[in-house]
C-alpha cells in the first residue's frame, strides 16, 4: 500500500515512511493511493476477533511494509491491559434515555479520551520505525490539553523519542495538569510557557520553520493529520459496527446498518469514520456535532466552508472542540473534488478564505451520508442531566454535544452510536454545573491529582525554547 500527497507533487511513500512524515514534502497530507475494500465475508471473519487483534488485521490492511508479527507485538502493547481495561472500547447501550442509543467508549485509556486509541499506537508503532532506521526523534508539540497529555502517556519511556510539550501555564483543568505535569520519565519534557494555547503554537511553528534547526535536532510532530492516527482509528469504527450487529440474525447482519455521531474538531476521527465506511462498512450516516465553534456544520448545511480565525473562536466548555480551521478536511475535499480539480479549488481557499462546495453537497448528503448539528453549552448542560437522570451515567461536556445532536437526528430502526471522545472526570467542572453538584471522582483521579509535579517553566520566547532543546534533545550517537 502506499500513500501519496493531496497536493499531488510529492512522491508516494509506504506506511512506515509516511508515519514520521508529518506534512507531505509539498505541503499536503498523506492520502491512501487506494481505499482497500472490504470482503462481505471479512466482517464475519473478524466477528470473533478481540480487539488486538481486529486492530492487527485493519492496520495491517494499510501497513503492509510492517511484517504481521511485528504488527501484532506493536498492536498488543497499545492496547495492553496495563493501558486499557477488557474490552478495550466497550458499548455502553442508553436505550434508557432513547431505544437505539449507544455510547461507544473510547476513552478508557491512560488519558481518559478517545486520543489514547490513535496516540498508543503511535508510541509503539513510531519507535519501531526508528529502531529499524537508527533513527532519533525528538516530538515538538502545543497542547490545550488532550492531545499532549496522550502524546507524553504513548511515548513515556520509549527508547529513540523524546517529547518536548508546550502548554500554557495556568490554562488547563486541574485532571489534564496531573495527566501531563506527573510523569517523571527523562524522555518526557513539559514546558509551561508563560501565554495562551496560541502562543505555544506560534512558538513550535517558529522552530519548524527553521529548516536547519529542525532537521539538526531530529524535530518532529505526531498531530492530528499524522496517517498512522487516522488509520487505528479506523479500527473502533469496525469494532463498533461488530459490536453492535452481534445480537442480530446472520440473515439479517448483511442489511445492517448504523448511524455515527463523532463530537468533531480537526475532523480527524469523523475522517476515519468516513474511510471505514469508504472501506465498505455498513454506516449509513456519519452524523458531525460542534459546539458553538460550528464551521463544519456550516460546511454540512450550506456547501460553504469558511474557516475562521483564532480571534473569532470561541472558548467553550467542550473545549478540545474549539476548533475554526479543521486540518483534516483536506483529505476529505481531496476525495470529494478529485486530484486535479482540489488543487486549483484548494489554492483558491487559501486566497479568498472560503470555498464553496455547493456543487457537491448532494454528493456529501447521500453518496458520503454527512449529516450535522450544533450543539451550544446550554444543550451540553441538558444532555449531561438528562443522560445522568435516565440512564444513571455520566458523560463528558463533548460526548454531551454528541449526544445533543444524535436525539435531534436519530431515526427509528438504526442504531445510532455516539463516539465517547472523553470520561466526565476529565471535565468535572461542566459535569457539575450540568448536575448541580460535584460527582465524587474516581479513587484513580483522585490519587493522580495528589502526584508530585514536574515542569519546565519559560517565558513565551523562542531563543529559551531553542536553548532548551539544544540542551536535551536527543541525538543520534
Ligand atoms: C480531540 C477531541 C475532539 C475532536 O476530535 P477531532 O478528531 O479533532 O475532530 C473531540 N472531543 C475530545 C474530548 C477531544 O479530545
Amino acid at each position: 500500500m502506499q500513500f501519496i500527497s493531496t497536493r499531488g507533487q510529492a512522491p508516494s511513500a509506504s506506511f512506515t515512511e509516511t508515519l514520521l512524515m508529518g506534512l507531505e514534502p509539498d505541503g499536503g497530507l498523506a492520502v491512501p493511493a487506494s481505499i482497500p475494500k472490504l470482503r462481505a465475508d471479512h466482517c464475519e471473519e473478524w466477528r470473533s476477533l478481540d480487539y488486538v487483534e481486529l486492530a492487527t488485521a485493519v492496520i495491517g490492511l494499510f501497513a503492509t511494509d510492517i511484517p504481521e508479527a511485528d504488527l501484532r507485538g506493536i498492536v498488543s502493547t497499545a492496547y495492553g491491559a496495563d493501558r486499557f481495561p477488557t474490552p478495550v472500547v466497550p458499548l455502553k447501550p442508553l436505550d434508557d434515555v432513547a431505544p437505539g442509543l449507544a455510547l461507544v467508549g473510547l476513552s478508557e485509556g491512560p488519558t481518559m479520551a478517545f486520543k489514547d486509541l490513535a496516540m498508543q499506537f503511535l508510541g509503539q508503532a513510531i519507535p519501531y520505525v526508528l529502531a529499524r532506521e537508527g533513527r532519533v526523534l525528538n516530538i515538538l508539540g502545543a497542547t490545550s490539553g488532550d492531545t499532549g497529555s496522550a502524546a507524553e502517556h504513548a511515548f513515556r519511556a520509549q527508547e529513540g523519542v523524546s517529547v518536548f510539550m508546550l502548554s500554557p501555564a495556568g490554562r488547563m483543568s486541574n485532571v489534564q495538569r496531573a495527566q501531563m505535569y506527573s510523569l517523571a520519565d527523562p524522555n518526557i519534557h513539559n514546558i509551561a510557557v508563560d501565554g495562551v494555547f496560541d502562543d505555544c503554537q506560534a512558538l513550535v511553528k517558529a522552530l519548524n520553520n527553521d529548516a536547519a534547526f529542525k532537521a539538526e535536532h531530529s524535530l518532529g510532530a505526531v498531530n492530528s493529520i499524522n496517517i498512522g492516527r487516522i488509520i487505528a482509528q479506523a479500527v473502533y469504527y469496525v469494532w463498533a459496527w461488530l459490536r453492535a450487529s452481534d445480537g442480530v440474525g446472520p440473515e439479517e447482519r448483511g442489511a445492517f446498518h448504523v448511524d455515527v455521531v463523532v463530537p468533531s474538531g480537526n475532523f480527524g476521527n469523523i475522517y476515519a469514520g468516513h474511510l471505514a465506511r469508504s472501506m465498505g462498512l455498513p454506516i449509513r450516516r456519519l452524523i458531525l456535532a460542534t459546539n458553538e465553534n460550528n464551521v463544519l456544520d456550516e460546511l454540512f448545511t450550506s456547501g460553504v466552508y469558511r474557516p475562521r480565525s483564532a480571534a473569532e473562536t470561541l472558548a467553550t466548555s467542550s473545549p478540545s472542540m474549539d476548533i475554526s480551521r479543521a486540518s483534516n478536511l483536506e483529505r476529505f475535499v481531496w476525495q470529494l473534488l478529485g486530484p486535479e480539480e482540489f488543487v486549483s479549488r484548494w489554492a483558491s481557499l487559501e486566497e479568498s478564505g472560503s470555498l464553496d462546495l455547493t456543487d457537491r453537497l448532494r454528493v456529501m448528503h447521500e453518496d458520503y451520508g454527512f449529516v450535522s448539528g450544533t450543539s451550544t453549552h446550554k444543550d451540553r448542560l441538558a444532555a449531561i442531566a438528562r443522560v445522568h437522570a435516565e440512564a444513571g451515567v455520566l458523560i463528558d461536556p463533548h460526548t454531551a454535544d454528541g449526544v445533543t445532536v444524535a436525539l435531534r437526528h436519530m431515526e427509528q430502526g438504526y442504531p445510532t452510536l455516539v463516539m465517547e471522545t472523553a470520561l466526565a472526570a476529565k471535565f468535572a467542572e461542566t459535569v457539575e454545573e450540568a448536575l448541580g453538584g460535584a460527582p465524587e471522582p474516581p479513587i484513580s483521579v483522585q490519587e493522580l491529582l495528589g502526584k508530585e509535579q514536574h515542569i519546565i517553566e519559560i517565558p513565551n520566547s523562542e531563543d529559551e525554547l531553542r536553548a532548551l532543546i539544544t540542551r536535551s534533545a536527543l541525538h543520534r550517537d
